[in-house]
């Protein structure tokens, strides 16, 4: 059995699977922990107001604090678009400009709100959000994932919103389950409330599917992560941790039921793996 957790579905790309990517691909960020009290700074004024000074791209980006200390914050102040996570020559540039946007942002700090500020952490390696998918049984998207409407072969269940940070421009969009959406330009701006759909529905939470893992051309291969297979705006809401946990039990369910009852993946029931999954406790 193969499961496929690269993340960039390098599994899928060598065996020749069916993919894509988009035209727009959610940019990385080089995030890091800040040493110093950003209590009484407006970190995202700074930037917004001198971010030119030092070579910083006009954006969207946010930083808080880290349980437990009051001079440590974590950062994922900005964004590296334009990045190909699947070219080495691509990352590599991401990987210097991220560290150019540490070091631009502690010399605005410096400058502008005098103390003791240090770079106490920098991410081992940029943060991907999103490169390539899989074409998989099923392409979940954003009108069918937010309708709250439980597909049959449903093994995720979530709450979290569309959140697309833009690689077009320096914004980003959340959208919500109750039809409602905020529409952030950069970070020198408000958000824009809107709505995204006309149904005033507004269900609690949302189910998606095994099938956005799943391929039929091998049987002994599934996927699990960010590689899944979802329009920009279904992606957006099912690309973080807690939903991705969950598409990763649900890999590793299905990958041994296949072996103990002696079948393709693509034949395992959803219905047995979603047995599975209650029986350890999920939540579906
Ligand atoms: C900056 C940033 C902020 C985020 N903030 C949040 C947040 O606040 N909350 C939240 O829930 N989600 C957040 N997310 C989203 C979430 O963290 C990711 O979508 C999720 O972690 C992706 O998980 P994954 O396992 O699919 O991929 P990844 O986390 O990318 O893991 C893939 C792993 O596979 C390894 N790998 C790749 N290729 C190979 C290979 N050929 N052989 C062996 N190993 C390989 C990689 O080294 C990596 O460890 C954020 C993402 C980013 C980038």
């Amino acid at each position: 059995m193969l499961i496929d957790a690269t993340g960039d579905a390098d599994l899928a790309h060598f065996l020749g699977l069916p993919e894509y990517t988009r035209a727009y691909l959610q940019p990385p960020s080089a995030c890091f922990r800040l040493r110093g009290d950003l209590a009484g700074v407006d970190l995202n004024r700074l930037i917004a107001e001198h971010g030119d000074e030092v070579g910083l791209p006009q954006d969207w980006g946010w930083y808080g604090a880290i349980p437990g200390y009051t001079d440590i914050t974590f950062h994922a102040d900005t964004h590296l678009r334009g990045t190909d996570a699947t070219s080495g020559r691509s990352l590599s540039d991401a990987e210097t400009e991220g560290r150019r946007h540490m070091d631009a942002i502690l010399t605005l700090l410096k400058k502008y709100a005098p103390g003791d500020w240090r770079l106490m952490q920098a991410c081992a390696a940029v943060g991907i959000r999103e490169s390539r998918h899989i074409r998989a049984r099923h392409t979940v998207t954003q009108d069918e994932l937010l309708s709250g409407i439980v597909p049959p072969d449903a093994v995720v269940r979530g709450t979290y919103p569309v959140d697309v940070h833009h690689d077009h421009d320096a914004g980003i969009t959340f959208r919500y389950l109750d039809g409602t959406q905020n529409v952030v330009a950069d970070r020198a701006h408000p958000g824009v409330v809107s709505r995204w759909r006309e149904s005033t529905d507004s269900p609690t939470s949302y189910a998606a599917p095994l099938g956005a893992i799943v391929q039929e051309t091998y049987g002994n291969f599934i996927c699990a992560g960010r590689m899944l297979d979802a329009d920009e705006g279904a992606y957006g809401a099912l690309r973080v941790m807690v939903n991705l946990n969950q598409y990763g039990e649900a890999a590793g369910v299905a990958a041994a039921l296949a072996l103990s009852e002696d079948c393709a993946i693509g034949q395992v029931s959803a219905e047995r793996v979603r047995g599975s999954l209650k029986n350890g406790g999920s939540a579906l």
